[in-house]
């Protein structure tokens, strides 16, 4: 296989030279003409049912099939190094569509390592789609799963605490049942779930992919036999990505191995710097070896990425400080974009999340962007700074 960067420059894109173009033309219709009732039928009862296009026959409706979702799901598939990649509205959609696969296939039983997103972790908790779930340590997962397990489901590295979980040894304990790993903090090019045994790899497309803070997507690379069936929940759902926001994360996807590269040297300096204040208690990052104490980020991973969190050591009264002082990191939550951005999980992002699974009150993420790192560490400064002179 040609190399990561040159695919995520070309993939998807093979045939726009022959059709006269440099770049793909965005296809906004949301219904196709039909040839026929017969042949159009007969279309729609293909994609109806999660397949790929008749040969000379009917897009029939938008919500069905889409040339830029195409474009950009072959493009991702060849990223994960997977058969194909079934693209949705936003990555909850997108792992809510596996979870209804598995609901639908009769084994709704989930047994899932946390720490999770906390929407992920809200959906699993609530059981809302049907699934029940069992929380398991890597250890545990054997002994979790059920005669109607249908899935293992984690994140490495874990948002929000970059807790690192080794990927082949869940697949060596999970047996039959497929794996499914949320990829969004480590993006194909810092890590390849399929080819660790992983059955599903699952991204929030919204972060890294699109990478400018401006689309929201979610895909998930995966086998021949998965395809059809999340594209049939995706169809029968509602669940389609719009065209417009599959044209962005294609070409998002163009610029992500660089990005991700140089966001995560960004990170190595922040990271460096914040272990030497006193203000922080920890730095939890994939890079540092006091953290990745197994070796897993080594292990399964090209790079530690450029999310990272920490823990201030006057706990939350000194975090909420910190979050109103920053001048230049932006106050939001998301993540993986060109710029930086910081935010309180136990408050937003993992707010729903129960008991002691919940993140600590004094830990702050960072997803680190694109700017100068000596810029972000004279703004972190002086809002550890702004700490101090609260009194
Ligand atoms: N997975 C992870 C690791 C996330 O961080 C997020 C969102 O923050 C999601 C899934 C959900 O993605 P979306 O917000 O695109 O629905």
């Amino acid at each position: 296989m040609e190399s990561l960067a040159t695919a995520a420059v070309h993939a998807g894109r093979d045939d726009v030279t022959a059709l006269g173009v440099h770049v793909p033309s965005l296809d906004a219709s949301t219904t196709y003409p039909l040839l026929s009732i017969e042949r159009g039928g007969d279309s729609y009862e293909v994609l109806a049912t999660g397949g790929h296009p008749v040969v000379d026959g009917s897009l029939v409706y938008q919500r069905l099939w889409n040339p830029n979702v195409d474009r950009f799901e072959r493009a991702v598939a060849q990223l994960e190094d997977a058969d194909e990649a079934v693209a949705f509205a936003t990555g909850m959609a997108a792992i809510s569509a596996v979870l209804l696969a598995a609901v639908a296939a009769g084994t709704p039983h989930v047994v899932a390592v946390r720490p999770l997103y906390g929407g992920t972790d809200h959906l699993l908790a609530t059981g809302l789609l049907g699934t029940r779930v069992t929380w398991a340590g890597v250890d545990e997962i054997a002994d979790a799963i059920e005669a109607d397990t249908g899935l293992v489901v984690l994140e490495s590295p874990g948002n929000p605490t970059l807790d690192l979980v080794d990927i082949a040894a869940v697949v060596r304990a999970a047996g039959d049942v497929p794996v499914m790993v949320d990829n969004t903090f480590a993006t194909p090019v810092l890590q390849q779930p399929l080819a660790l045994g992983a059955t599903l790899s699952v991204h929030s497309a919204t972060k890294f992919m699109g990478g400018h803070g401006d689309l929201m997507g979610g895909v998930v690379a995966c086998d021949e036999a998965w395809a059809p069936r999340l594209r049939q929940v995706r169809a029968i759902t509602g669940a389609l990505l719009s065209p417009s926001n599959a044209y962005g994360l294609h070409r998002g996807l163009q610029t992500l191995p660089i990005r991700v590269k140089a966001q995560q040297e960004g990170a190595r300096a922040v990271a460096e710097w914040l272990l030497t204040r006193g203000e922080v208690d920890a730095v939890m990052w994939s890079g540092l070896p006091q953290f990745d104490v197994d070796g897993i980020a080594a292990r399964q991973m090209a790079g530690p990425g450029s999310v990272l969190a920490f823990g201030m050591a006057d706990g939350f009264d000194a975090a909420a400080v910190v979050t109103s002082a920053c001048r230049l990191i932006v106050h939001a939550v998301s993540l993986g974009g060109v710029d930086t951005l910081i935010q309180h999980p136990a408050a937003l992002t993992h707010r729903p999340v129960e008991g002691d699974a919940k993140p600590s009150q004094s830990v702050l993420r960072l997803s680190v962007g694109l700017e100068d790192p000596a810029d972000l560490i004279a703004d972190l400064s002086q809002a550890f700074d702004a700490v101090h002179q609260r009194g």
